[in-house]
């Protein structure tokens, strides 16, 4: 493959959201050669558009515990959420927050100095008693101040940036080391190959496979498409998360924050309606649990609006001071999007696309796991994944607010620290298989040779609607498997499509053409693993299969491309040194 322009690294790290950028920080320790590939600028990542905070028991506000952190986050799950995973993030949690003070993160302040935190939902003391306030913020900025800060360490620590590359797809040796990957610089269309002893994915969610969502216009989902190509599966795609309060029509995300600080939503009648549905927690149960009663209000007919299709967030009776403090972002979007502000006016929200539970199965090291022809799972050599991309899995079925951000600096330093270790084990580059580079490159050129068919922009919004059409809140057999129909349609209409109808190609249109690929496949595994799943389980909900089933489901899902095959294996339900939370009935 001459003419190609190559380079070599000890890591590739793709993306340089909180995942990527924490992990480069700690290869940089360690003096590893490491390049961080983002598609965009690295602060322009989702992870800086994260409102209302990190989650860790400092006990700053009211009293906490760790050990309450992973009850709390063990129930959020639906008990689906790994015990051994949790219980480390959990424990690793108030450190690695002070690390980030100490890096440079301008956290809010409490009166005596210490780091602000706001209750949050499915937040908990002493194992399900009064409510918690563990999350640490930033006012509502807080991912832009932890993005910034780690890209500015970044800097100092002189880690190799490749800023508006797209990654395209991993290359391999014919034993299954992964080996770095096949990408193209946007500006000028160039491919370019980056062979890397390790490959560390960051790539962030896929929401944008829905039309209503919180997430940046990127996230697609390219790091899991890319594992799916390779023959690999994805963990738990049957599980999003829809957060109760986007914009209504919209999608952009109104954070749970405003509810920690006291909003809370009621319905056409002007009932807080969540009393009925949480009586403890009310507006601060889980985030299943308020999309589901929001949906429901509408459904029934309280909605509000002369369309009956939202529901109402007062943030009114808080003030000008505490709103303008604690809630700037959200003032700004409210008065940009809808031309209200919210410290006069309630801000009209339903349930919005926000977050992908499932992803690359890992285990805690951040290695990518996969069973061998239902064998014992076993690591993937060189590959790794950390992130919203990931399922390691903390989130089981259900994320609680906070437990993101925090996952992404946990896991991102965890994969980064394992990947040390393999470096001083396995000292030399290995030669790359040059069909897996011709196999990334083939998938650029079929685009440009096509010149007739659909447009690929067409396409991408059909498939948004059709999933929120058939894979949205409430799901049924009947309107799954209609939707597995449709969608596989689309993916046949994807073949034949085309980058444009103009007569000049710009890059960008072949970037939307391989996102729409990585869609697509994201798509596929999240509709047909929900078809699948006969239970109602945190965020997949079914109104045929009400009910939880602990016998038939407590375990994991798997969806493999080929033969779009789906395989479970058990959750991890014991901790590493305390003693496991076994399922119980989910209240709030
Ligand atoms: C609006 C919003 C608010 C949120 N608020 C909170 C909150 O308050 N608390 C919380 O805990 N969580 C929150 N979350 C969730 C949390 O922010 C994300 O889960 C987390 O930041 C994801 O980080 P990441 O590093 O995995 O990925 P991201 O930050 O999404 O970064 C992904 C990176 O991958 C790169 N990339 C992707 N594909 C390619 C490709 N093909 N080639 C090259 N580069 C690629 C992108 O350029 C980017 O750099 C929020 C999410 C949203 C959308």
């Amino acid at each position: 493959m001459s003419g190609l322009r190559r380079r070599k690294f000890d890591v590739l790290v793709i993306g340089a959201g909180g995942g990527g950028l924490r992990a480069a920080l700690q290869l940089a320790q360690v003096e590893a050669d490491v390049a961080v590939l983002s598609k965009v600028f690295p602060t322009r990542s989702h992870t800086v558009a994260a409102q209302g905070g990190i989650n860790a028991a400092l006990a700053n506000a009211l009293p906490d515990d760790w050990h309450w952190h992973m009850y709390d986050t063990v129930k959020g799950s639906d008990y689906l959420g790994d015990q051994d995973a949790i219980e480390y993030m959990c424990r690793a949690a108030t450190h690695l927050v002070i690390e980030l003070e100490h890096a440079g993160v301008p956290f809010s302040r409490q009166e005596n100095g210490k780091i602000y935190q706001r209750p949050f939902g499915g937040q908990s003391q002493n194992f399900g008693g009064e409510q918690a306030a563990r999350t640490c913020a930033a006012a509502d900025r807080t991912g832009h101040a932890i993005l910034h800060t780690l890209y500015q360490q970044n800097i100092q620590a002189r880690t190799h940036f490749f800023d508006e590359y797209f990654a395209i797809d991993l290359i391999s040796d014919d034993n299954g080391n992964t080996l770095g990957a096949v990408a193209l610089e946007i500006a000028t269309g160039e491919p370019i190959i980056i062979e890397a002893r390790c490959t560390l994915l960051a790539t962030g969610g896929a929401a944008q496979i829905f039309r209503t969502n919180t997430n940046a216009r990127i996230n697609t989902g390219d790091g899991m498409g890319m594992v799916l190509r390779t023959g690999m599966p994805l963990q738990d795609m049957e599980f999003f998360q829809f957060h109760p309060t986007g914009i209504a029509g919209k999608g952009m995300l109104i954070t749970e924050g405003a509810r920690g600080e006291g909003g809370y939503l009621v319905n056409k009648e002007g009932e807080r309606f969540m009393e009925r549905y949480a009586p403890s927690a009310k507006d601060l149960a889980s985030r299943d649990v308020v999309s589901r009663a929001v949906a429901t209000e509408v459904r029934e007919g309280r909605g509000c609006g002369p369309q009956g299709d939202h529901v109402l967030l007062k943030l009114d009776h808080l003030g000008d001071a505490v709103v303008a403090k604690k809630l700037p972002g959200i003032r700004e979007l409210a008065r940009t999007f809808l031309h209200l502000d919210p410290v006069d006016t309630p801000i009209p929200v339903f349930p919005t696309a926000h977050y992908t539970m499932g992803g690359i199965p890992t285990n805690r090291d951040g290695q990518v796991v996969v069973p061998f022809a239902h064998g014992p799972e076993e690591p993937i050599p060189g590959l790794y994944a950390a992130g919203e991309c990931a399922c390691v899995s903390v989130h089981g079925a259900n994320r609680l607010g906070g437990n993101s951000l925090l996952d992404i600096v946990v896991f991102g330093r965890a994969a980064a620290n394992h990947i040390a270790g393999h470096l001083r084990q396995s000292r030399y580059h290995l030669p790359c298989n040059e069909e897996s580079i011709e196999r990334a490159l083939s998938r650029l050129a079929r685009w440009d040779q096509r010149r007739d068919g659909e447009s690929v922009a067409q396409l991408r919004r059909e498939l948004q609607q059709t999933m929120e059409h058939y894979c949205g809140v409430f799901r049924t057999e009947e309107v799954l498997a209609e939707g597995v129909e449709r969608v596989l349609v689309l993916e046949q209409r994807l073949q034949n499509a085309t980058l444009t109808d103009h007569s000049k190609i710009f890059n960008t249109a072949r970037i939307e053409a391989l996102e729409l690929e990585n869609m697509m496949e994201v798509a596929i595994a999240t509709v047909c693993s929900a078809l699948a799943r006969n239970e109602s389980r945190g965020a997949h909900s079914r109104v045929d299969f009400p009910e939880r089933d602990d016998e038939q489901w407590l375990k994991h899902s798997l969806f493999f491309k080929q033969g779009r095959r789906l395989d479970y294996k058990p959750v991890r339900t014991k901790p590493l040194t305390v003693d496991s939370f076994p399922p119980k009935p989910r209240v709030y």
